[in-house]
């Protein structure tokens, strides 16, 4: 196509689409709206995609999935793909895990289209922050027991500053990205005053039929993590909510949550 032609194109509408914490039923209506009328479709890991060829018949798919510490495709080439498919004309569908605006790089990829002109639209997805704790039946905030909760990102070693925030704050924790510095986070939490009976469950696997939920209190979480050796991708949840999951007993530091969610008929 020559230069004059492409330039007399319309750019096509970018729509990031939240895609839940990988469940198909958590999908919203909205995204798989969007997916139908999709042209293209760049699609994250963490996604709901099994079904992606059945909701987005007509689109070409593309997986710029990212394992973690390896990113499969740079963000810069992302963004890149993104705009080059909509400056072609093409409705683009960015599929993310989750919702778009946590720790999803949404602005990024907004930003990169609104510097072009190109018309951009957000659907939002259900959080796993949110979602992942309540399908192993913790709630982020509880009457009496809870009443605020914070989303952190584990990526990095949090410093003194937030580390001391985060105590004085109280409520619920919720950490993303977590179990490389969770031993860290655990510690600093513990330096700043949290008391070591505070409980915590890391979510493993969310939504997936190898899901796995381990309990510990924060006194004995290095010795539980040597233990179970938890992996990504994972929630953390450390607050007094957790005991509010089918009336769990702490007694024991390393307890499978599921088995007893199911012996409670949860
Ligand atoms: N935008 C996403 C989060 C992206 S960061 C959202 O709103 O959910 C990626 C992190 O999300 C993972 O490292 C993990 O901490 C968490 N995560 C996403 N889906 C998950 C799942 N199904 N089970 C456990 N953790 C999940």
């Amino acid at each position: 196509m020559s230069e004059r032609m492409s330039a007399q194109i319309d750019p096509g509408t970018v729509t990031l689409v939240g895609g839940g914490p990988g469940d198909p039923d958590l999908m919203t209506v909205g995204a798989l709206k969007a997916l139908a009328a999709a042209d293209v479709v760049l699609c994250d890991r963490l996604a709901p995609r099994d079904q992606l060829a059945e909701w987005a018949p007509n689109a070409l798919l593309i997986d710029v999935g990212k394992t973690p510490g390896h990113h499969a495709v740079p963000q810069e080439e992302i963004n890149r793909l993104i705009v080059e498919h909509a400056l072609a004309g093409r409705d683009v569908v960015r599929l993310k895990g989750g919702d778009p605006f946590v720790f999803g790089r949404g602005g990024e990829e907004i930003g990169a289209c609104r510097e072009l002109g190109i018309p951009t639209r957000v659907i939002p997805g259900v959080t796993s922050a949110i979602a992942v704790p309540a399908s192993v039946g913790v709630p982020v905030t509880h009457r009496e027991v809870s009443r605020a909760f914070t989303v952190i990102s584990g990526h990095a070693p949090l410093s003194a500053d937030e580390l001391d925030g985060l105590v004085k704050v109280g409520g619920t924790i919720v950490v993303l990205m977590g179990i490389g510095t969770l031993p860290q986070l655990g510690a600093g939490l513990l330096r700043h005053g949290m008391r070591e009976t505070m409980p915590l469950a890391i979510i493993e696997r969310g939504f997936h039929p190898e899901r796995r939920t381990t309990l510990a209190t924060l006194g004995d979480l290095v010795r539980v993590l040597g233990e179970v050796q938890p992996r990504s991708p994972a929630i953390v949840v450390i607050g007094e909510v957790v005991r509010q999951s089918a009336g769990l007993s702490l007694s024991k530091s390393s307890v499978d949550i599921d088995s007893l969610l199911a012996e409670a008929g949860a």
